[in-house]
């Protein structure tokens, strides 16, 4: 994985350097989540794809010619539906909209334009922190862009397992654990995973407001044994454009 371009492994002399560039230097926020996927899949999860969607991106933005940066992930945000599992760390979302909006005004303030969220964290309320948080940091006149994987024509581009709505800790989100932090799963604890086939969406569209109520007994949704680090990688791609796409396209 290309960490070549985060933000907090360069000195102060690099990122001026990159201010200066024509056309100045973008910037990627990640935003996951530490909570509770399934017994095979780290409480980081969504930080892991967060950063991993990020640094694709970041990649592609320079083979592109244009100066990109990712800044350290936001680890800690709204996961409520995870809450009632060891490990956990759910913040209020008063909170989780003050840390992204400041983040993301700090940042145009430091002079990276435009900004990006690649978000992975897939909680309605999480995303609802995040669209606070954007619009309070364009109110402020930073430039940010969220593509949110969540809303229809983004999700079409998607896998099949994450179009069903079934997409925690399963086929989708296990792929890309795979692809970019292999060590980090309980592969034997992953293959021997009955599927959970629930969609996550409607459940929560039924008014569920936690995992085990919308039947994931041990915070998993899909099919866990059916994940591969080549889907990952797949996955991850289309991720990264998207984010890319976002940042080319005209803005605000
Ligand atoms: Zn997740």
């Amino acid at each position: 994985m290309d960490a070549s371009h985060d933000l907090a492994k360069l000195t102060w002399p690099d990122v001026a350097a990159l201010l200066a560039r024509p056309g100045g230097c973008a910037a990627i926020l990640p935003v996951g989540a530490t909570e509770a996927h399934g017994p095979h899949l780290p409480l980081d999860t969504d930080v892991t794809i967060a950063l991993g969607t990020a640094r694709r991106a970041a990649a592609e933005m320079q083979r592109r010619g244009r100066a990109c940066v990712v800044l350290p992930p936001i680890a800690y945000s709204v996961a409520q539906y995870a809450a009632g599992f060891a490990g956990t760390i759910s913040l209020r979302p008063e909170t989780a909209v003050a840390l992204l909006a400041d983040t993301l005004l700090a940042a145009a303030r430091a002079g990276l334009s435009p900004l990006a969220v690649a978000n992975a964290h897939l909680e309605p309320a999480h995303i609802e922190t995040i669209k606070q948080a954007v619009d309070r940091a364009r109110a402020g006149g930073a430039d940010v862009r969220f593509p949110d994987v969540t809303r229809r024509a983004l999700a079409q581009r998607l896998t099949e397992e994450f179009r069903s709505g079934s997409c925690h800790a399963g086929r989708y989100e296990g792929s890309l654990v795979l692809a970019d932090d292999p060590a980090a799963v309980k592969d034997d604890v992953r293959r021997g995973l009955p599927a959970v086939p629930i969609s996550l969406v409607d459940a929560m569209r039924a008014g569920r407001t936690d995992f085990r109520a919308a039947g994931g007994e041990q915070a998993y949704f899909g099919a866990p044994a059916e994940a591969s680090a080549e889907e990952g990688q797949q996955t991850f791609a289309i991720l990264a454009a998207l984010l890319v796409e976002a940042m080319e396209s005209a803005g605000l």
